[in-house]
């Protein structure tokens, strides 16, 4: 099944991406993680989205539709993947619509009031990806593999209110645009993880079994 996450920063997607690609065995596919790693390795485009990142602002559209469709063209995305973070613009879907069939969009709806708090006390780890709320994990290494956990350079309350403005403008508008092609489900973000992830599971239960 190829699956989109959609829903505001901090909403939980590459929480739950996680989730589903550990249960589902197939790839979760985050361009926040991939622009991220571009711009640590310096590759050839890491200082331009360097720029966007830092300022909260959203990577050129045509330079992340690249990176999605060469990624989706690797062997591992054959028997499906989730999109974590992309589309986040109109442009990008009608893009992605021409070149991937997406079979389900669960758009994770938060209340503004919990976010804030919730990315400011996020920590992950640079070398795994799992991310932590520091508020409830008080060790500073990951459990998985030890790695000493930073925090993200865009998570402060400065870039947080351009982020958050992006994503009223640019990413709400996929809601109704997936609505009205039938694609949409709505889970409540605002429960814990694993109540997330069992509203989730149900809603990939039931269109497996169309
Ligand atoms: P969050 O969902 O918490 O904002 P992400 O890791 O998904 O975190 O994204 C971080 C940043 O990466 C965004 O603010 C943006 O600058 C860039 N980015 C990620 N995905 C996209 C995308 N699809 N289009 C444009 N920019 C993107
Ligand atoms: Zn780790």
């Amino acid at each position: 099944m190829n699956i989109i996450l959609l829903g505001a920063p901090g909403s939980g997607k590459g929480t739950e991406a996680t989730l589903i690609a550990k249960d589902y065995c197939i790839p979760a596919i985050s361009t926040g993680d991939i622009i991220r790693y571009n711009i640590k390795n310096k590759t050839q485009n890491g200082a331009i989205y360097e720029k966007y990142i830092n300022s909260g602002q959203l990577v050129p559209d045509q330079m992340v539709i690249d990176l999605v469709r060469e990624r989706l063209m690797e062997n591992d995305t054959k028997d499906g993947y989730i999109l974590d973070g992309f589309p986040r613009t109109v442009a990008q879907a009608k893009s992605l619509a021409t070149f991937a069939k997406i079979d389900i969009v669960i758009f994770i709806d938060v209340d503004f009031n919990n976010i804030e708090e919730r990315i400011l006390s996020r920590k992950i780890c640079p070398n795994c990806k799992t991310i932590y709320n520091t508020k409830t994990y008080k060790n500073n290494f990951c459990k998985f593999c030890k790695t000493k956990l930073v925090k993200r350079d865009d998570d402060s309350k400065e870039i947080l209110k351009n982020r958050f403005d992006v994503y009223l403008k640019q990413t709400e508008p996929l809601i109704g645009f997936y609505k009205e092609q039938n694609l949409l489900y709505r889970v409540n973000g605002n429960n814990q993880k694993d109540e997330v992830y069992d509203e989730i599971k149900q809603i990939l239960q039931n269109e497996g079994k169309k």
